[in-house]
C-alpha cells in the first residue's frame, strides 16, 4: 500500500509500505478520506512538534521517524482481528485516533484520558496514518457510522469533536449567545455545534471569504470585520448591552482575545480553543473585575458519539466545509501549498490515499 511519510521539517515523501497487520483487539481499515490539518501544516513547516524524532522513540507507540500522517479520516473495515465480534466488514467508521497509554481507564464515564501523560495522536505519533491507504487501529478508537453519512463528510467528524469539547467546555445553553473569534476550519466546526444547539452565533473573522463561508453554510448568525466594526459593541447591541454568554478564541491572535474579553458578559466563559505558541499579553484585571471564566480545551474525550449523532440526525451538514479533493500524490503541492499560502478560500482538503472516488 501507499502512505505519505513525514521525515522532518519540509520533507514528505509517498512510500510504498506492507499492509498493517490487524492482530487480536484490531480492526483493519480501508481509509475512504483524510483531512489535512493545522497540525500537519505545523508538523511540516516547523516540526517535529507532536511527531517523534529519528532517534526519540514515542514512550508509547514506539515509534520514530519516518511516520504515516493523517489523524482526520474515515473509512470501511476490511478485516478485524481476534477477540473483536462488534464490528463487521464492510462497516463505515471514523477513528479517534488517539495514542494512550494501556494503563489509562479510557472507559466511556473518564473525562479526562485525553489529558493523559505522553497521549499522543494516530498519524502524528506513531501508529500508521489516515495519509495512508490501510490502518489497523485498536477497536476502542473505532465508531461505527451509519451508511447515510457519507464517507467525505465523515472524515470531518475528527475536527468537529474538537469543537464539540470546546463546546461542551463552555457550558452554553439553548438560547445563549456565543462569540467565535476566528472562522477557519475550527472555528467554522465549533460554530456548527453551537447552532446545532441552539445558540446564536457571532464570528468574528478578517477574511470576507471566510465571513461569507460561515454565513452560507448557516452556522453563524453574524459575522463581523473586526477591522471595520467594533465587534464587542456590536455584540452587546445584539444582547440588549449584555454581552456574549460564551465565547470561543480559535485564532491564538491577541487582539480576539482582548476582543472576546471585551465582547463577554460578567461571569461569561471564555474557552481558548486554539494551540499557542507564544505567551499571551493577557489583560487579567478585566477577568478578575467582571468574574470571567478562562477555560482551556484540548481535543476531544468521549466526544465521539455525541457528536457522530449529530452528524447522523441531520442536524449538522458537513458538506460545505470540504473545499478539495486530492490524491496522494498531490499532498505537498495542491493541499499543503493551498492550505499554507491560499487558505482563504479553502477550508477543509480531503485526499483519499488510494485515490478512489477522487
Ligand atoms: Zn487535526
Amino acid at each position: 500500500m501507499r502512505a505519505a511519510r513525514y521525515y522532518g521539517r519540509g520533507d514528505i515523501r509517498i512510500d510504498e509500505l506492507p499492509d498493517p497487520d490487524v492482530g487480536p483487539g484490531m480492526v483493519g481499515i480501508d481509509v475512504a478520506w483524510c483531512g489535512i490539518c493545522g497540525t500537519d501544516l505545523h508538523e511540516y513547516l516547523e516540526g517535529p512538534i507532536f511527531c517523534p524524532t529519528h532517534d526519540t522513540p514515542h514512550p508509547i507507540s514506539g515509534a520514530t521517524l519516518p511516520i504515516t500522517l493523517g489523524h482526520e479520516f474515515s473509512g470501511v473495515v476490511y478485516d478485524v482481528g481476534a477477540g473483536v465480534d462488534d464490528i463487521a466488514v464492510g462497516q463505515h467508521v471514523v477513528v479517534e485516533p488517539y495514542i494512550i497509554d494501556d494503563n489509562v481507564d479510557t472507559g466511556p464515564e473518564s473525562t479526562d484520558y485525553h489529558l493523559s501523560k505522553n497521549m499522543n495522536f494516530i498519524g502524528l505519533g506513531g501508529r500508521g496514518g489516515g495519509l495512508g491507504e490501510k490502518i489497523a487501529v485498536q477497536r476502542r478508537w473505532v465508531h461505527p457510522i451509519a451508511v447515510s453519512v457519507p464517507l467525505d463528510q465523515a472524515a470531518l467528524i475528527e475536527p468537529l469533536s474538537v469543537g464539540y469539547h470546546a463546546v461542551d467546555r463552555s457550558g452554553v445553553k439553548t438560547g445563549d449567545v456565543a462569540l467565535v473569534g476566528g472562522a477557519g476550519p475550527i472555528g467554522l466546526l465549533t460554530a456548527a455545534v453551537l447552532r446545532a444547539l441552539g445558540v446564536t452565533v457571532v464570528m468574528s473573522e478578517l477574511s470576507p471569504l471566510r465571513r461569507q463561508k460561515a454565513l452560507e453554510s448557516g452556522v453563524a448568525d453574524h459575522a463581523f470585520d473586526p477591522r471595520t466594526t467594533d465587534v464587542a459593541a456590536e455584540v452587546r447591541r445584539l444582547t440588549g448591552g449584555k454581552g456574549a454568554d460564551v465565547a470561543f478564541e480559535c485564532t491564538s491572535v491577541q487582539i480576539v482575545l482582548d476582543t472576546l474579553m471585551d465582547a463577554i458578559r460578567p461571569r461569561g466563559v471564555l474557552v481558548v480553543v486554539s494551540i499557542w505558541g507564544k505567551r499571551s499579553d493577557f489583560d487579567m484585571h478585566k477577568l478578575v473585575m467582571r468574574e470571567i471564566d478562562l477555560r482551556g480545551t484540548i481535543a476531544y474525550v468521549n466526544s465521539h458519539p455525541a457528536t457522530i449523532e449529530l452528524v447522523e440526525s441531520g442536524k449538522i451538514d458537513l458538506a460545505p466545509f470540504i473545499t478539495g479533493k486530492i490524491g496522494l500524490e498531490g499532498l505537498v503541492e495542491e493541499g499543503f501549498d493551498t492550505l499554507i499560502h491560499r487558505n482563504e478560500t479553502a477550508v477543509k482538503i480531503l485526499v483519499s490515499p488510494s485515490g478512489k472516488d477522487l
